[in-house]
């Protein structure tokens, strides 16, 4: 039986291991984190379906209930070498693995909004990020930053991507159809609230997501504001007052917000940084890189290293879930 190293247990990992160990490949998954679906259990509800984000984890996770897949946790693999036809992994401990062909899913992390400080992200309680505002809906509590409802959210796109200035020129692809999301989702839970979404453009890209937008007018009563906040500073009241433009009207616009909810885009995470640098298969902004996106675009240019999902670039769970499914098919057609 041939041997799989898969690198993250997060969609990705989970959903080729499944099919490699369907057709009779022995599969290791490693994992950094105590349990696999860190990114995935940090959200309440997903998009396109608005399915429990628990629901998920539980079907993804009967996926490794399977005699050829072995799930080792705690295990953050740091390099892997390529030697007589087959690769070695190495762990941080130094600790060394062998495997025919290795997948690396390592995926993504959310961009750290401390970095715009003019955003006031860690500086007032009243600016969030968008995996806070995840959690409060999880948790079916969101409060502003003296523990009331908030009466007005804002949110703010294009946060760390799009952005000169924090090096990320690319589009997270996500994170337009998350807000909508998230607004959706704080309407249910605040009926009377204002909530207003100022954009730099809408990338409504995937089935659907268009028709959750006009929804979210329609139905949900989201107002949109073409227009990019440049400074936010607290009120004595504990709101945010944030400055910004209308690019529809060219009017420079001041107003206040309870909440402030940064919708930070998707970076590659520390584990796929080391990766892509050790095995020299780093792209552009330091996501792994394959041979060509069309007809190669899970091989990398070291000969047994394949990649899957976010570690090579943003993307939805549904393109992470079809593109783990290419990696695996790959893989196995490669063996024979
Ligand atoms: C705020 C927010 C909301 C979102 N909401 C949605 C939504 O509603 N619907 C949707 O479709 N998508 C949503 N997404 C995107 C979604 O999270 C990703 O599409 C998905 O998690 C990508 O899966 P992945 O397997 O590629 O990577 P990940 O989920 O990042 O999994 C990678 C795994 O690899 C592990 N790992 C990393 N490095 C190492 C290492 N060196 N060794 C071992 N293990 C390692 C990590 O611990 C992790 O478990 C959202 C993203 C954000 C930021
Ligand atoms: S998906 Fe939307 S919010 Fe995210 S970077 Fe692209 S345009 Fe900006």
């Amino acid at each position: 039986m041939k041997k799989i190293a898969i690198i993250g247990a997060g969609p990705a990992g989970i959903e080729a291991a499944s099919i490699l160990a369907a057709h009779n490949f022995e599969v290791t998954l490693f994992e950094k984190s105590s349990t696999p679906l860190s990114n995935i259990l940090d959200k309440a509800f997903l998009f396109p379906s608005s399915v429990a984000a628990a629901d998920l984890v539980d079907e993804l996770n009967a996926k490794l209930l399977h005699d050829n897949i072995q799930l080792i946790c705690e295990k953050e693999i740091v390099n892997i070498k390529e030697t007589n036809d087959e690769c070695k992994l190495f762990d941080k401990d130094g600790k060394t693995y062998f495997a025919s062909k290795v997948l690396i899913t390592t995926g993504y992390t959310i961009f750290d909004a401390h970095r715009k400080e003019e955003l006031g992200y860690g500086i007032y309680k009243g600016v969030i990020s968008s995996l806070d505002l995840e959690k409060m809906i999880r948790h079916k509590q969101i409060k502003n930053s003296i523990d009331e409802l908030p009466q007005r959210i804002t949110f703010l796109q294009c946060v760390g991507s799009r952005d000169e200035k924090s090096g990320n020129n690319y589009c997270s692809k996500i994170c337009c159809v998350t807000a909508v999301k998230q607004a959706i989702e704080a309407r249910k839970l605040l009926p009377q609230a204002e909530i207003y979404i100022f954009y730099m453009d809408l990338r409504m890209w995937g089935q659907t997501f268009e028709e959750l937008y006009r929804q979210s007018q329609e139905e949900y009563d989201i107002r949109y504001i073409r227009g990019r906040i440049s400074e936010a500073s607290a009120t004595f009241d504990g709101k945010v007052q944030i400055k910004s433009e209308d690019t529809l009207i060219g009017q420079p616009l001041k107003m206040t917000t309870d909440l402030l909810v940064l919708m930070c885009g998707m970076e590659p995470s520390p584990g796929t940084k080391t990766l892509a640098e050790n095995c020299q298969i780093a792209g552009d902004y330091h996501f792994i890189q394959t041979i060509d996106p069309h007809l190669h675009d899970n091989e990398t240019a070291q000969t047994g290293i394949y990649v899957a999902g976010s570690a090579k670039r943003p993307m939805s769970i549904r393109d992470t879930l079809s593109d783990a499914a290419a990696a695996a098919m790959q893989i196995m057609s490669d063996c024979q």
